[in-house]
């Protein structure tokens, strides 16, 4: 058996979110990465050092420039036939592109996986996290997406696998690039950092959010999250969202400041290593998740907090 992995990247670096999905598939057999981009020979070569990858597919031309799945998904089809598995990180990029994978292959695809059984018995979360599955899939081709948070990441380096060169796909002109708006922080990525704070509806306000985690994340060299209540009121900016319909996240720290722990907030960090909550309530549902619970107001322990550290 042989998996195909679509990486993702932006023509310069591989995503380290692909490196999860490498440690998923090897689990099925042997790994292959298909690196579909423009003058991105760079990524191929990192993807070649990734351990436990044997060959890198390298597929070059103007229309994969910006990953529209419009035009990479034709690719990966015409590539299919040699492949058990079609896989890649369920990211933005990878729940664009694998879904008309999926469709032009007939094929239904399985969602999230966070354990892989057997090669065709998958584990993945259902009711927005509240249940997980594991389901036997008959298809004859399987295509899926990994959640990166379940597997550890391939170690980027220690690998010598081959780069092919392969041949690209016509344009096929369904859809146009026009932008990217990429925010800059000088904080780790949400869904790649080692600890996150994470601030409620309970902040009040977004210079409140600001003032009061700011702090904290600088001291504890943190990403700064958000509930969903906290982005809908205008705190917080919508890609700071971890839950549900949010990020997913599993850092070894997080730390949720008044957030009051709804099932679709805890759906994308319950799995942090340690979990650490700071809310009035006693009774709130995030102390049911939480290794460590401080009950009192935010406004006074997190600074009480920031001065002890
Ligand atoms: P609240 O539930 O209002 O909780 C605020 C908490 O702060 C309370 O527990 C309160 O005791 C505490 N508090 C108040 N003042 C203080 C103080 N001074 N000091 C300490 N504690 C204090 N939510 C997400 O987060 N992510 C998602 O991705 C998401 N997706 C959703 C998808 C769907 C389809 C639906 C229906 C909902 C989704 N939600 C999501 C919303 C979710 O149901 C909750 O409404 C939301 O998580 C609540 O956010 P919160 O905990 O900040 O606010």
């Amino acid at each position: 058996m042989t998996v195909l992995i679509i990486a993702e990247h932006n023509n310069n670096t591989l995503n380290p979110a692909t490196l999860h999905a490498v440690t998923a598939a090897q689990k099925l057999g042997a790994v292959h990465v298909l690196v579909a981009g423009n003058a991105a020979a760079a990524v191929a070569e990192q993807a070649k050092q990734v351990a436990g990858v044997e060959k890198v597919l390298l597929a070059e031309a103007a229309q994969f420039e910006n990953a529209l799945p419009e035009e990479v998904a034709p690719l990966v089809v015409s590539l299919a036939g040699a492949y058990s598995h079609i896989a890649a990180t369920a990211t933005a990029f990878g729940k664009n592109l694998l879904p008309r994978v999926a469709a032009l292959l007939d094929v239904s695809q399985v969602s999230d996986v966070t354990d892989v059984v057997d090669a065709q018995t998958f584990t993945h979360p259902i009711y927005a996290g509240n249940a997980f599955e594991t389901i036997k899939t008959t298809e004859s081709k399987l295509v899926l997406t990994i959640r990166a948070t379940a597997f550890d990441a391939a170690a980027a380096e220690g690998g010598n696998a081959a780069v092919e060169t392969v041949a690209a796909t016509p344009a096929q002109n369904l859809s146009r690039f026009v932008g990217r708006e990429l925010t800059k922080s000088d904080r780790p990525e949400l869904t790649q950092a080692k600890i996150i704070v994470s601030g409620g509806r309970a902040m009040g306000s977004a210079e409140k959010f600001n003032e009061l985690l700011t702090p904290l994340a600088d001291k504890l060299g943190a990403a700064i999250g958000a509930s969903r209540a906290a982005v809908d009121a205008g705190y917080a900016p919508n890609d700071y969202q971890v839950g549900q319909t949010g990020k997913v996240v599993a850092p070894s720290l997080y730390v949720a400041v008044g957030i009051s722990g709804a099932i679709q907030h805890l759906a994308g960090m319950q799995d942090s290593k340690v979990i650490v909550a700071i809310n009035k309530d006693p009774d709130a549902p995030i102390f049911a998740v939480a290794d460590y619970g401080l009950v009192g107001d935010a406004f006074d322990l997190v600074p009480e907090l920031v001065n002890a550290l």
